[in-house]
């Protein structure tokens, strides 16, 4: 029996736990709360800092492969491992290009993949000669996540908002559509693509919300974002789950945004509306079977479950027993004991073939379901 660990205890973790219990691994989860998501669906819980060099390291000496569910991990820990022969995925030089936003940008740029234009700034003082290049989005470089690390900088007042650290500060786009594709990739460098998703998000949280798949887009669209994922994936020479965000101009040119090297949230609905769910090709690749089938069963719209402004402390679902009676919609909660203003606490994945259906049961999962304390 293969031991495969994963870094992080959330809810990615707890979803990989889910789909790997069909198939014949010993798992290791390392996190630092011993009440996170994951904790309980593995064989080993140690409690660590996954930032830490020696906690990843001890945690990761005896297993035959190791992933992810967050990019904020001790790399050189990895690294290290790796050279000692213990599997990584995705591979430790690609962990150390995405979770730096300047690398990842520069490595968009050195193999000619469309991304909004940019220029690196390393402090405020930097940050406030670049009026010219306004209106533009401000990233912080190491980080930043679900919009925390993020400011839009439209005019020459909004300058002082912006990071005094390095960053990288990127041309606004006049957004059409935000969308996601995932790629798989196995050892061979066979490849898997699943159905682009359509995301919108909540303005005011800047968070993730209500993605719907497949993503309506023109033919040639599609086959652009396919053609962008791909050449994301393969030019990373390494195998793992990839989740490419994108947007669509008002030109309908397609721009990479950012890559997650691991499973995702625009991912989620890939368990009840797929045959083989982003956590479970996972397990694929890292297992060395088939790559699964990612072709959709039906067309679904993933709703995330987050906390409701104005509450902090342990979590109470209102709503939850009229949401399970939509019979077309999945629950998922992710077990977390508290809440707070848009953390994300669950997801809802709605199931139909008809568009106007998953739209009307999303709303009403998002008028129904509401995380308090
Ligand atoms: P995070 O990693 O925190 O999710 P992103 O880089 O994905 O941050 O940015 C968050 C959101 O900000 C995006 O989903 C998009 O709506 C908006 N955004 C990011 N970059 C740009 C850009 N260049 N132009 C316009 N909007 C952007």
């Amino acid at each position: 029996m293969q031991k495969i660990g994963i870094l992080g205890g959330g809810q990615l973790g707890r979803m990989l736990l889910q789909a790997v219990a069909n198939y014949d691994v010993e798992t290791f989860v390392l996190e630092n709360d011993n009440e996170c998501p994951a904790a309980h669906l593995c064989h080993h819980f140690i409690k660590g800092d996954i930032k830490d060099f020696d906690a990843v390291y001890n945690f990761g000496k005896g297993l035959d492969a190791i992933t992810i569910e967050i990019e904020n991990v001790n790399v050189d820990a990895l690294e290290k491992l790796e050279a000692e022969g213990v599997k990584v995925y995705p591979k430790p030089a690609v962990l150390r290009t995405i979770k730096n936003k300047i690398l990842q940008k520069e490595y968009y740029k050195q193999h000619q993949i469309p991304t909004p234009d940019f220029v690196i700034t390393n402090n405020r003082t930097e940050l406030q000669q670049q009026e010219s290049f306004l209106p533009a989005v401000h990233k912080i470089g190491e980080g930043g996540y679900d919009g925390k690390g993020v400011q839009l900088i439209d005019t020459n007042e909004d300058l002082e908002k912006g990071f005094d650290a390095p960053a990288v500060l990127e041309k606004k786009v006049a957004i059409h559509k935000e969308i996601a594709q995932m790629v798989a990739i196995n050892e061979k460098g066979e490849t898997a693509l699943y159905p682009p998703v359509e995301m919108l998000f909540d303005p005011v949280l800047n968070l993730l919300d209500f993605q719907l798949c497949p993503a309506t887009l023109e033919q040639k669209t599609l086959w652009k974002v396919e053609a962008i994922a791909l050449s994301v994936v393969r030019n990373f020479k390494s195998p793992g789950i990839f989740a490419i965000e994108m947007f669509v101009d008002k030109d309908g040119n397609v721009l990479v945004n950012e890559t997650a090297p691991r499973v995702h949230n625009s991912g989620h609905h890939t368990i009840e509306a797929h045959f083989s769910s982003q956590f479970d090709m996972l397990w694929r690749i890292m297992l060395g079977y088939p790559l699964g089938n990612t072709e959709a069963i039906i067309p679904s719209i993933m709703v995330n479950i987050i906390g409701s402004n104005g509450y902090s402390g342990e979590a109470k679902y209102e709503g939850l027993e009229e949401v399970l009676k939509i019979e077309n919609a999945f629950v998922h909660i992710y077990g977390k004991k508290v809440t707070k203003p848009g953390r994300k606490m669950g997801h809802v994945t709605i199931i139909s073939k008809e568009k106007q259906e998953l739209i009307y049961q999303s709303n009403k999962v998002k008028n129904t379901l509401f995380v308090k304390s």
